[in-house]
């Protein structure tokens, strides 16, 4: 890989271009009519660093750090400013488990300042957990190593998944403790601290248009609106300029809006078709460009149940359940209609939008599982498939990586059974269970016939393969190395990150480890399959 020697330019359009907080120093507070806040970085005692994404980093100019580890963790802990770095927290509001929740913000998280990178995009570089901000409330601004393992792991795996995601350029540990009370019971402990930082477009989530909403800012709700247009759809920004009546303005605000909304379906689809459960669809996690972001308590399916949710937090409602995240991404785009509803003063447009979203969903849904199962998504007999399939996978507890993996194996010019072809993705040992044969044998007939009749031919397996992921970033592995890192070994990390960059390949034989299923030992274990939100 050859290094690049240019130096960053900083172009910073969020700072430059929104009101700033007037107030400077750095205390917990309600920060009015302002889109973020200036706050530097708090210096860590001995940041070192144990993740760099090096083709990442190449793109952003920062290739040349790349043979110098210890300033390259300066840097990417906030201990070192380059030039042209303006660091800044967000404002943002959002609704949390349902209730509007007010301020919330950037409360460990700082920008540092917006950069093109080698392709010419737009790219800010965020720090989580570099210290309080104003929007830090009682916390302590910090992030634990495993949590930030986890994002940056995740991140990086849903991107070589194809999932729409921010990105994760560096993983610091700083030196210091951070105390976290893991499951809320009493017992907190000292972690290793750790800093992530973050690259995407842009950071602005549904929660930054529904905090001046909420305050009655019109002002400061429309500056944001017109400059996130203006930043991430230039066709749009080109019809705004243009735009010479309110009607015109209104429409490209209502345009804008839909295309959030598609964005943010797309994003859901994704995790749908790769077993992704977020864990906390507030709207303040949600981003304006339909991008994963904030990996707090997330979780990956192992055998597959709609109603699994990773976040012990959540356990009681489940609200952020599997199977629930198209209602809650629809739920949380209606908060965001509500946000922007003062700018577009026509209720009806807005809903006559939100009500084209179960319909556009389902069509969308049904070509991804159509592609999963190697079929043609216009047979009539595809949709009937589909509505089975959940019954058949919760059926007995069923692997849903390695369910559909096998499927293009399944070869219908045979005899050999459906479920001796998914064998290896039955949990328990005693393979498919008597009570099921029929409901096996009936969904087999119908997948049989689809398959005949679809136009696949000597592609099918490839294409199957290309939305069927072999590896995943399991629960159970992301815990395995952060238990590793934590003893000072980064290799279960690295060999991780390796295998995940690849997720449609088979390995060779000393990484096939990472695919195996979920072992028994990991059902219940803290991290494995059980999250807090505490990070
Ligand atoms: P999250 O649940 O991680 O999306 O965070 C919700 C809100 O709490 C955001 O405003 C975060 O910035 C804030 N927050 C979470 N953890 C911390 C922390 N350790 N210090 C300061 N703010 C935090
Ligand atoms: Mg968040």
């Amino acid at each position: 890989m050859s290094l690049t020697t240019e130096t960053q330019q900083f172009v910073n359009r969020f700072t430059r271009e929104l009101p700033a907080d007037p107030i400077t120093e750095n205390f917990s507070r309600q920060v009015q009519h302002s889109a973020y806040s200036r706050v530097q970085p708090e210096k860590v005692s001995s940041p070192a660093l144990v993740g760099v994404n090096q083709a990442l980093a190449i793109s952003l100019g920062f290739g040349k750090f790349l043979e110098d580890p210890a300033r390259l963790a300066l840097i990417l802990s906030g201990n070192e400013l380059l030039e042209g770095m303006s660091p800044y927290a967000m404002a943002y509001g959002g609704h949390q488990f349902g209730s509007w929740a007010g301020q919330l913000g950037d409360g460990r998280a700082i920008n540092l300042g917006e950069l093109r990178d080698s392709e010419g995009r737009f790219q800010t570089l965020q720090l989580k957990g570099a210290g309080p901000t104003p929007y830090s409330r009682h916390a302590d601004g910090r992030a634990v190593l495993r949590s930030s393992l986890r994002e940056y792991l995740c991140s990086e795996a849903m991107f070589a998944l194809g999932v729409p995601t921010t990105r994760a350029l560096s993983l610091v540990t700083s030196g210091d403790k951070v105390v976290r009370d893991m499951f809320y019971d009493g017992n907190p402990q000292a972690e290793p601290g750790a800093i992530v930082c973050r690259v995407s477009p842009s950071f602005v989530r549904f929660g930054s248009f529904e905090l001046p909403a909420a305050r009655g800012d019109v002002e400061l709700l429309q500056k944001l609106v017109r400059f996130v247009i203006r930043s991430d759809w230039p066709d749009l920004a080109s019809r705004l300029a243009a735009a010479n009546s309110d009607a015109k303005t209104k429409q490209v605000y209502l345009d804008w809006f839909s295309r959030i909304c598609a964005l943010s379906q797309e994003m859901v689809i994704h995790w749908m078709r790769v077993g992704f459960v977020h864990g906390v669809m507030n709207t303040d996690n949600m981003s304006v460009l339909g991008l994963t972001i904030d990996y707090g308590p997330y979780g990956w399916v192992d055998d597959y149940d709609p109603d699994w949710t990773p976040n012990t937090t959540d356990a009681g409602q489940r609200r952020y359940r599997f199977g629930q995240q198209p209602a809650i991404v629809r739920w949380n785009l209606y908060q965001l209609a509500n946000a922007i509803y003062p700018l577009v003063q026509d209720a009806e447009a807005l809903q006559s939008i939100l009500q084209t979203l179960p319909e556009t969903y389902e069509r969308s849904y049904h070509r991804m599982m159509c592609s999963k199962l190697g079929i043609d998504d216009t047979l009539p007999l595809s949709a009937e498939l589909i509505r089975v399939l959940p019954t058949v996978l919760t059926s007995q507890p069923t692997d849903m990586t390695l369910f559909f993996r096998s499927l293009a194996n399944f070869d219908v010019n045979t005899d050999a059974a459906l479920s001796d072809c998914v064998a290896s993705a039955f949990y328990g040992d005693q393979g498919l269970l008597e009570a099921n044969y029929e409901l096996y044998r009936m969904w087999e007939e119908k997948y049989r016939l689809c398959l005949r009749n679809s136009s696949g031919g000597q592609l099918r397996i490839q294409i199957m393969n290309e939305v069927n992921p072999r590896y995943v970033p399991r629960n159970y592995l992301a815990q395995q190395a952060i238990e590793a890192m934590e003893n000072g070994d980064p290799e279960v990390f690295s060999s991780l990150l390796t295998v995940l960059s690849k997720p449609y390949d088979e390995q060779p034989e000393n990484l096939q480890r990472f695919g195996q299923k979920r072992p028994d030992w990991a059902s219940n274990k803290p991290g494995c399959s059980m999250l807090s939100c505490s990070s």
